[in-house]
């Protein structure tokens, strides 16, 4: 991950300072999710036994501990119900306005998250936002064959234009 700004820091990776999640499939057992997201799917996984769908997802269901589930496809647009815009002291490799909203999904989902593409300001409670999924540094890895380097999504939302 290149730190911006930081001339020594420049081209290497410090997973210290990373705040994205390590996706490959060598590293995380929902890794799957990454992949749905890279086709521009927000998935989650749905337990086989007891209906439960949690977000985010589980490799094992939170209610009953069983191990089968199933991927299922979430909306990719919900309304905002609360939001928080941070117009200065973001984090290092943010730029402001750093907007955060608690967005309704539906059937009964809601989901914090970043909400990109927008001035400060301008969303509202009640505002329709849809998934946005970008390319973030890819992860360096050291395994067995040699360095691996794994490409990387993630996601936010933004504003439907009106
Ligand atoms: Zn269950």
């Amino acid at each position: 991950m290149p730190i911006p700004g930081i001339p020594v820091l420049e081209g290497k990776y410090f997973a210290t300072m990373d705040f994205y999640p390590i996706e490959a499939p060598e590293f995380n057992r929902i890794s799957k999710f990454y992949e749905n997201l890279a086709q521009k799917k927000l998935t989650t996984t749905k337990c086989k036994k007891c209906g439960t769908t949690p977000f985010p997802p589980r490799v094992v269901c939170p209610e009953c501990n069983s191990d089968e589930l199933e991927w299922v496809e979430l909306a990719d647009h919900g309304k905002v119900l609360n939001l928080s815009e941070e117009v200065a002291g973001v984090p290092l490799g943010f730029e402001a306005p750093l907007i955060h909203a608690i967005i309704d999904l539906g059937n009964g989902l809601r989901m914090l998250s970043r909400i990109v593409n927008c001035p400060a300001g301008q969303l509202k409670e009640g505002d329709e936002v849809k998934l946005f999924v970008f390319s973030i540094p890819p992860m360096i890895m050291d395994i067995k064959e040699g360095t691996k380097e794994s490409p990387r999504v993630f996601f936010a939302f933004e504003p439907v234009k009106k």
